[in-house]
Parts: structure tokens; C-alpha cells; sequence
């Protein structure tokens, strides 16, 4: 049984004819959510049966939803093979100006996808990492969290949402099938999600960095840092021993950037290790000449973890440090706290049974 969800609109074109077939496949999947091929109603009844019997639209179960009082939804998903993963649904506030040049206020998504079950990066601070490396996930697994989280939302195919390849996995340990479905979201007869729109966060692989830019998808890239030093960010993230800053700055100062966007750097702010002015100091001069915007994540404590909540004067005072030098910088505070919003958290909990929140089953 393959996944639907894995196909471009092309290679639908060659496998089924006359190959607007393909583009009425489409609509269905992409546009109505229909995950029932009998109810393509439009299609002949040859071609529905063709398709339930050797596709499939129900790869992902949905297995638990823990929702947080701010709007943050966190999925654990169940594989046809049995293994789980996760994928989390972000709702902020939004401002826009209307044609009147009025202030209209609303809201926009983000949706935080995995691209691997399990992860062999082994950052030190990551529920992820704990349980090791399983398997990439197929480009059918990454499109179908997409469906689900828009289905699910009530968000219409056309509203916009912003997608970060920022779950479990590193997205470039799993390049090829990352960049498939980069492609297949961004199908105009589909999700039509531009690759502007989409993320790819990087523990820093520094020759992954390179190709992926030699792929020139048009995505963002967004780098993991937190530290500004070797033996910090070794500790932190031992994938730091392989590819340390330097070469990640040299493969970023190669990545083609689109002319309206930056790189985002993500800098993890820990308690006591790496908030303090120094540190910011040494941000600033790392990132000289690199089109750069630093997220600022304050730590989320979670149990067994050997670092702590930073005091958020004291992240305040790090952003402002760079804002005033010209870096461009912001406050994360770290959504759905209330509930296991750390990456990997929820499956953590739900292998070791602990879990007793709101759960659903669909
Ligand atoms: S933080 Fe990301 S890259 Fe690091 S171990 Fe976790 S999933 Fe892997």
C-alpha cells in the first residue's frame, strides 16, 4: 500500500490518466481533506477502486491531543509500523493593515512538523535524543501531519500557515524526502504553501547546509546555536564535535537567502550558562555580516533536566544588547508550557505511561 500523501501533482500525472485525474486527486486530498477515496465522487468508479486498493489516505493515526491554554496543540501520531511521533499546531496574534491602513488584528499558525522518528543527533537538553534513532519519516508522513493539522484546525486550503521543520529529527538527516515534500506543500493545485513559508531548523550540519542550498528550494533556513563557544555548545549539542560553529557560520554565509528574509539563529538561553552579556557580546561578533535574526528560546524545564529557566530580565537585557548594536532579535517564550510542549516530550510520556491528560482517539 503506498502513501498518496508522498506523490507530486507530476508523478500523479504519469500514473493515472487522462491526467487531469490528477489534478481532481488533488483537490480532494489537498483541498476538501478527503481521505476516503470512495467519496472522490468525481473520479470514475474504476479509478476509486484502483486507489483503495493500492494507495492509501490514512497513513498517520492520531493516537493523543494535549491542548494548552494558549492555543498550542501537540499530536502524537502512530506509524503503520507501529512507532510514534509528534507534531505540534502554534496559533499567535497577528497584526495587519487593511486597504484603509487600519490596524486589523488576527491570528496566524505554525505548524512544527517531524522529519525522523527518534533522532541521532543526541542533544543533551532534548526528550528526542533520549530515545534514539528509529527512521526517517517518508514524504508522505511529512505531508499528511500537514493535512491533519488543517483538517483538524477547521483551517480552509487557503488559509495561510507557516510551516518549521523544527519537530523530531534533523530535517537534513533526512534531505531527500524533506525536500519532496517541500515541494509537494508547495503545489499551487495543493497546499499551496510557498517554500518562503517554510522552515528547515538544522542542528548544523554543515555540509547538508550546502547542499540544501544547492538545491535552491527558496525555504528558510534556521540554525540551532545556542552557544558561542566549541566546548558550551559541544556540551549542549555533541553533534558540535563533527561540525563546529565555524564551519556552520562558513556554510551559512554560502545559503542563498531570499532578499526579504535572514537567517534565523536559534539561541537556547539556559540559566547561569550561556545568558549573560559576554555571551551576547560574542553572538554579536559571530554573526557580523551574516543576514541574521536571533530567536531567543527561554529553556522549558522539564523532569530529569539538569538546566533551568532563565530570569527573563536577564534575557531582556541580552536581546536589547543586540536590538541597540543592529542585530535584529526576539523573545520566544516557549509555548504550550502547561503542556508537554518540549520536543519529544509527549511520546517520552506516553511510552513510559504516564500520561493523563486530555487524550483522543480518532
Ligand atoms: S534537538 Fe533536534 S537535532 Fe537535537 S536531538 Fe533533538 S530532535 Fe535531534
Amino acid at each position: 500500500m503506498h502513501n498518496i500523501y508522498g506523490y507530486t501533482l507530476e508523478e500523479l500525472k504519469s500514473l493515472f490518466s487522462p491526467s487531469f485525474r490528477a489534478k481532481q486527486i488533488y483537490n480532494w486530498l489537498y483541498i476538501c481533506y478527503e481521505n476516503e477515496f470512495d467519496k472522490m465522487e468525481n473520479l470514475p468508479k474504476s479509478l476509486r477502486q484502483e486507489l483503495a486498493r493500492d494507495y492509501s489516505a490514512k497513513n498517520l493515526d492520531l493516537i493523543k491531543l494535549e491542548e494548552s491554554n494558549d492555543g498550542t496543540k501537540k499530536y502524537l501520531f502512530k506509524t503503520f509500523d507501529g512507532h510514534t511521533f509528534e507534531s505540534v499546531f502554534l496559533k499567535m496574534k497577528d497584526k495587519k493593515k487593511n486597504e484603509n491602513n487600519q490596524v486589523i488584528e488576527g491570528e496566524k499558525y505554525t505548524f512544527c512538523l517531524s522529519s525522523q522518528i527518534g533522532c541521532k543527533v543526541g542533544c543533551t537538553f532534548c526528550f528526542t535524543a533520549k530515545g534514539g534513532f528509529v527512521r526517517d519519516l517518508s514524504v508522505g508522513e511529512i505531508v499528511e501531519q500537514v493535512v491533519i493539522l488543517k483538517r483538524d484546525n477547521g483551517l480552509a486550503a487557503h488559509k495561510r500557515v507557516n510551516i518549521v521543520y523544527m519537530g523530531m529529527g534533523e530535517p537534513l538527516h533526512n534531505l531527500a524526502n524533506v525536500a519532496k515534500a517541500i515541494k509537494i506543500l508547495s503545489e499551487l493545485d495543493g497546499l499551496s504553501i510557498s517554500a518562503r513559508r517554510q522552515t528547515i531548523s538544522t542542528s548544523g550540519i554543515a555540509p547538508r547546509i550546502k547542499e540544501l542550498g544547492e538545491l535552491n528550494l527558496g525555504v528558510q533556513l534556521a540554525i540551532s546555536l545556542h552557544a558561542v563557544d566549541d566546548a558550551l555548545r559541544s556540551r549542549l549539542m555533541p553533534i558540535n564535535k563533527a561540525y563546529n560553529i565555524e564551519s556552520i557560520i562558513n556554510a551559512v554565509k554560502e545559503f542563498p537567502v531570499d532578499a526579504r528574509k535572514r537567517v534565523m539563529f536559534e539561541y537556547l538561553v539556559i540559566k547561569n550558562i550561556n545568558d549573560d552579556l559576554n555571551s551576547a557580546k560574542r553572538l554579536l561578533a559571530l554573526l557580523n555580516g551574516i543576514k541574521a535574526k536571533v530567536n531567543l528560546i527561554l529553556f522549558n524545564p522539564h523532569e530529569g533536566s539538569e538546566f533551568e529557566r532563565p530570569e527573563i530580565d536577564r534575557v531582556k537585557k541580552f536581546a536589547d544588547f543586540l536590538i541597540q548594536r543592529g542585530l535584529l532579535a526576539t523573545i520566544r517564550e516557549s509555548k504550550g508550557i502547561d503542556i508537554s510542549a518540549a520536543c519529544g516530550q509527549l511520546r517520552e510520556k506516553e511510552n513510559n505511561g504516564n500520561f493523563n491528560v486530555r487524550a483522543r482517539k480518532k
